[in-house]
């Protein structure tokens, strides 16, 4: 449980991340909150040569709304999104996800942009970023480049990011009427399944819906057939209640490991997916 030895290295900006992370030549690992890479080293899973800290680079953490758009930084803290008034008020799903993320250490120290990049198959976040059909933002070498979501998340701890590119942050167009639910693991509440929400309705009808599922299989993924089952529907529970027995079309490999077996987490998607529809309706 003692990682190899490596080199500590802090950042001070975002430019002299990339610079450190240019030198180390695909020997270096980014640490933001360390709650998910410092495990992985001690397990000597990861042995970086130069750990580069990014923790302390004041412009990667933030959470602001710019020209009806919010963009939440990076390096911003669990905590920080849980409590944001700007979120609660326009985009509540992303605080009820944080608020919910392990314990107050892992909540004061972890970051949204750790998460995204770690991509842990049970991880809260991803399941939010695409019910918000969220871009994610990176700078490489070459400069900035932004992948939706949904194409940002590949297969298990896999995304569309280089080894020498760093994500800045998020951004995404609030959604009121978005919601998430999880069935957690009692221990590190992790997502056994989880299901993100959000609706877009109007005169008693969806006109669109989309639902991020995670904690089910290799990586976070959209629910499309229940979301077509939605589109045009009356916004009610009967429609929900329907749409949601559609799940199981959606499902490629479903994860079984010793918090629940396959046919449990079939059976929970549709009960969470309409948990998570529900409260969304609440929110409309
Ligand atoms: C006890 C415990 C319980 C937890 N429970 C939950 C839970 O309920 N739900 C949940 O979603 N998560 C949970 N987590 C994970 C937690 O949210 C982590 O904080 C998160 O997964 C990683 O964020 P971090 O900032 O700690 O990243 P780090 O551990 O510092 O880094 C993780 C990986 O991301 C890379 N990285 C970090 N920042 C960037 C960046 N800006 N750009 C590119 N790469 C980057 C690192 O190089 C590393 O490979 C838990 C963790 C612990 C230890």
């Amino acid at each position: 449980m003692i990682p190899a030895a490596f080199e500590y290295v802090r950042a001070t900006s975002l430019d002299d991340a990339l610079a450190k992370l240019a030198a180390a030549r695909g020997e270096g690992k980014l640490i933001a909150g360390g709650h998910s890479i410092v495990p992985l080293m001690k397990l000597r899973l990861s042995q970086p040569k130069v750990l580069i800290d990014i923790a302390r680079i004041p412009d990667l953490s933030g959470i602001r709304e710019k020209d009806g758009r919010i963009e939440i930084g990076a390096g911003t803290v669990h905590h920080d999104v849980a409590s944001s008034p700007l979120l609660r008020e326009r985009c509540p799903v992303m605080c009820d996800a944080a608020s919910d993320i392990g314990d107050p250490q892992v909540r004061n120290r972890g970051t949204l942009g750790g998460s995204l990049a770690h991509a842990d198959p049970s991880a809260d976040y991803p399941a939010v970023m695409l019910a918000l059909d969220a871009d994610v933002q990176m700078k490489g070498p070459s400069g900035g480049r932004t992948v939706k979501a949904s194409a940002f998340f590949r297969d298990l701890f896999t995304v569309d990011l280089a080894p020498d590119e760093i994500i800045t942050g998020v951004q995404f167009t609030p959604v009121r009427a978005a919601a998430y639910a999880k069935l957690r693991q009692r221990a590190s509440h992790y997502a056994i399944v989880g299901a993100a929400a959000a609706l877009d309705a109007a005169g008693g009808r969806i006109r669109a819906a989309r639902v991020g599922l995670t904690g089910a299989g290799p990586c976070a993924i959209r629910l499309r057939t229940v979301e077509v089952a939605l589109a045009g529907n009356t916004a009610s529970t009967d429609a929900i209640a329907a749409a949601v027995q559609h799940a199981a079309a959606d499902l490629r490999t479903v994860t079984s490991d010793m918090h629940a077996r396959e046919d449990y987490r079939r059976a929970m998607v549709p009960v969470f997916t309409r948990r998570a529809l529900e409260a969304a309706l609440t929110r409309l």
